[in-house]
């Protein structure tokens, strides 16, 4: 654990701090009582229901209130955890890493800075959430498509920040921001890119800026407190197809990643092409109850019944093409073809214009219309929690086989069903695996503890590493990043120890602790 814990901060520099934070947001809006501890804990922990408890929070509501609140815990030497929305489900939610860290709570900084429907770019605060984003577009009548993630009730700060995939056009969430403002652990305000020149004109539409590129080491980072980030949009398209290809056998997976992949390279596919097998996709609409009650991952032959009942394949690829419709139609002739040769392959397509009404929830995920419909899954096995499992692979079909029997046979050794998908970009893909257990059952979480651990070092073993990965795994993900002595941690560390010399910002996150004096995982 980090000394930070055994060298806890003191209850007097803690209420000096609160009294002070207080006095800069305003009574209601800091708190250390116990309750307000609760709120922040992590719903979906495998373990202890208060592991990663909060020291309660502070919720600015400008850039300057951030900046005067770091200044006091940098004098008072208490650590803050910032949080855009707080829904970071399955990788943490809104715990801290370290327990008694403060939330520094961005909820109220939820501002739509901007909107250019000509260049098709947003500029928005940490508090805004890709629910409200969506309803400023329909309230002012903007012809805009956003990329959205599963659930949309998160930021889009602090999803893009996690470095998240989403389904829309731009489906890299971090690759299609630009121009961070940031308030560093010192308290001084940093403009990146273009932004670094004042009255700059192209702060939130070019890629970098003057010297060396530095936006990418605020992401899962804790060097800094982001309070703005732009985020490309799409013009709505005239013509929008979503494509369904279900592949009937568990053996498809390699022909159909094969297949796919020339799309993906050339931009034929834009969005995010997910390839999910059967038990993921029937987390989303049922529970496991309904189809097997036993002991263990679910036989093969209740399988067959679920995917007829369901009307789906082993594995099912799902994206979709924009454009106008002489282009998308070509590009689905084109992809129709390419998999045509799978036996016994079933190919869905459905097509939507501007006013066209859009209820399926993938149509609507594609189309950038938030919803929570994939958030069933946590009650695949009742009393709901998940925490997500995400290496990443190169898009070819053998590494994707590889990848999924070796998490498919740990998964079943534990004894769990195996909820798993590949979202593809134009040369990787996440390898997403949701481990979907009882909240209720200490042994069932015992248990995904074991697993967990066991895929992050059997998937390192053979060069797949995560790309993100839940509080309580943070240090042993890091240390399979390993090269040349830890030379990646190394520097990581020295970075923190310059920017963040007390270690106040987010101690621990994604194994990066700087000076070890403060908080050395020991
Ligand atoms: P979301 O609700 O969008 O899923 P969270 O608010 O849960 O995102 O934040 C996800 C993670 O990203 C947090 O644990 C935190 O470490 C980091 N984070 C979130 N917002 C910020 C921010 N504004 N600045 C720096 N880090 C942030």
């Amino acid at each position: 654990m980090a000394k930070l814990e055994q060298n806890s901060v003191s209850q007097k520099q803690i209420d000096t701090a609160f009294k002070e934070f207080k006095s800069i947001v305003g009574d209601q809006w800091a708190s250390s009582l116990h309750e307000d501890k609760e709120s922040y804990n992590d719903p979906y922990n495998p373990g202890q229901e208060f592991e990663f408890v909060s020291g309660g929070f502070v919720a600015p509501e400008s850039v300057p209130e951030v900046q005067e609140i770091v200044r006091v815990a940098n004098r008072l030497g208490i650590p803050l955890w910032p949080l855009s929305t707080g829904k970071n489900l399955a990788y943490g939610g809104a715990a801290p890493r370290v327990p008694g860290t403060v939330m520094l709570d961005l909820k109220r900084m939820n501002r739509i800075l901007e909107v250019d429907e000509e260049l098709a770019y947003a500029v928005v605060e940490p508090g805004v959430s890709f629910f409200d984003l969506h309803q400023y577009f329909k309230d002012n009548n903007l012809k805009l498509w956003m990329s959205v993630p599963g659930p949309g009730w998160g930021s889009i700060v602090g999803n893009g920040l996690e470095r998240g995939a989403g389904y829309g056009y731009y489906s890299d969430h971090f690759a299609s921001s630009r121009g961070l403002e940031v308030v560093l652990p010192n308290g001084e305000l940093l403009r990146t890119g273009m932004g670094a020149l004042p009255g700059s004109n192209a702060w939130h539409l070019f890629n970098y800026g003057y010297g060396p590129h530095v936006e990418g080491i605020f992401t899962q980072s804790n060097y800094g407190i982001v309070t703005r980030m732009g985020r490309d949009l799409l013009p709505e398209p005239e013509f929008y197809m979503s494509c369904e290809i279900n592949c009937p056998r568990e053996s498809d997976l390699e022909a159909v990643v094969t297949a796919l992949r020339p799309f993906k390279i050339d931009e034929t596919i834009r969005n995010s092409l997910t390839i999910m097998n059967l038990e993921l996709i029937a987390s989303f609409m049922s529970v496991r109850s309904q189809w097997y009650d036993g002991n263990g991952p679910i036989p093969e032959e209740i399988l067959k019944v679920m995917q007829e009942k369901l009307n789906l394949g082993r594995w099912n690829a799902a994206f979709a093409l924009y454009g106008s419709e002489i282009k998308v139609g070509d590009a689905w002739n084109r992809i129709q073809n390419a998999v045509k040769h799978i036996s016994g392959v079933e190919l869905h397509a459905r097509t939507y214009q501007p006013g066209d009404e859009i209820l399926h929830p993938r149509d609507q995920s594609q189309a950038g219309i938030p919803s929570l419909s994939e958030f069933s899954l946590v009650n695949w096995r009742g009393a709901g929690g998940h925490i997500d499992f995400s290496p990443i692979g190169p898009l070819r079909g053998k590494d994707a086989k590889i990848m999924n029997d070796l998490v498919r046979s740990l998964n079943y050794e534990y004894g769990f069903d195996h909820l798993g998908g590949f979202y593809c970009d134009a040369r990787s893909f996440r390898c997403i695996n949701t481990l979907v257990f009882r909240k209720d059952d200490p042994e069932e979480m015992a248990k995904v503890r074991k697993l967990f651990s066991r895929l992050v070092s059997e998937f390192a073993k053979l060069g797949y590493g995560e790309y993100r990965t839940h509080l309580a795994y943070m240090d042993q993900v890091a240390s399979t990043f390993n090269y040349n002595d830890n030379a990646m941690l190394r520097f990581q560390d020295l970075l923190k120890s310059a920017i963040d010399p007390k270690g106040i910002i987010a101690p621990g996150k994604s194994g990066v602790w700087g000076n070890k004096d403060m908080g050395g995982v020991q």
